[in-house]
């Protein structure tokens, strides 16, 4: 399986980093190897002195898919999860400034959280653009983030996507972070919330 992450889809994240906002969606992947296992804790690289965190509504692919339009999308998922894109900053700052791809500051091991659980679209009001979703900090709310404010729907991603790369069943979709994006430290607690529930914590070595 694969995973497809999202950069920059939404406008006020976009802008923290100084960003444009993008006029296609932009994507890149991390490999099956960056899952952080279950129940494990996240330790920190050290060879990066800025790691981030970035909560993203995922969403997971039921079926595969290529060259799918937005309208038939829908078709290929019923349920999301939620994760972080753990992302080295510093490391990313000057990839890009070099024009180089991101991968080592985003695809390394650990650097994919996903939650064990992912629950049914239906059962969070049907409507995959109107889901709630957080990250708290230590216990305190760092992130809060809406599907409503993305500015690609995650059918406009997926549609995307597949004239590029075919989906798989079983791969998953990070479908951006929203404003909000901070370090964490040794002995830091992160807990998402998706529409109220909690969908996983972790702690930082
Ligand atoms: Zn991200």
């Amino acid at each position: 399986m694969k995973i497809v992450c999202i950069g920059r889809n939404y406008a006020d994240h976009a802008k923290e980093l100084g960003n444009q906002v993008p006029t296609e969606p932009l994507f890149f992947f991390k490999p099956e190897s960056a899952i952080l296992h279950k129940d494990h804790p996240f330790a920190i690289p050290e060879w990066t002195r800025d790691c981030h965190y970035e909560v993203e509504l995922v969403v997971r692919l039921d079926r595969a898919a290529k060259w799918i339009s937005p309208e038939h999308a829908g078709r290929c998922y019923a349920s999301v999860g939620l994760g972080i894109d753990f992302t080295a900053r510093d490391i990313q700052a000057e990839l890009k400034a070099a024009g180089k791809p991101w991968e080592k500051a985003k695809a390394f091991d650990g650097s994919a959280v996903v939650s064990s659980q992912f629950i049914p679209i239906a059962d969070l009001g049907g409507e995959i653009q109107d889901l709630s979703f957080s990250l708290f900090l230590n216990g305190n709310e760092v992130q809060q983030g809406h599907t409503q404010d993305m500015l690609f729907s995650v059918d406009a991603l997926i549609s995307h996507v597949s004239q590029y790369s075919t989906w798989k069943t079983g791969d998953l979709l990070f479908t951006g972070t929203p404003a909000g994006v901070g370090p964490v430290q040794s002995g830091d607690e992160l807990e998402g919330r998706l529409d109220g529930r909690s969908m996983f914590s972790i702690t930082v070595l």
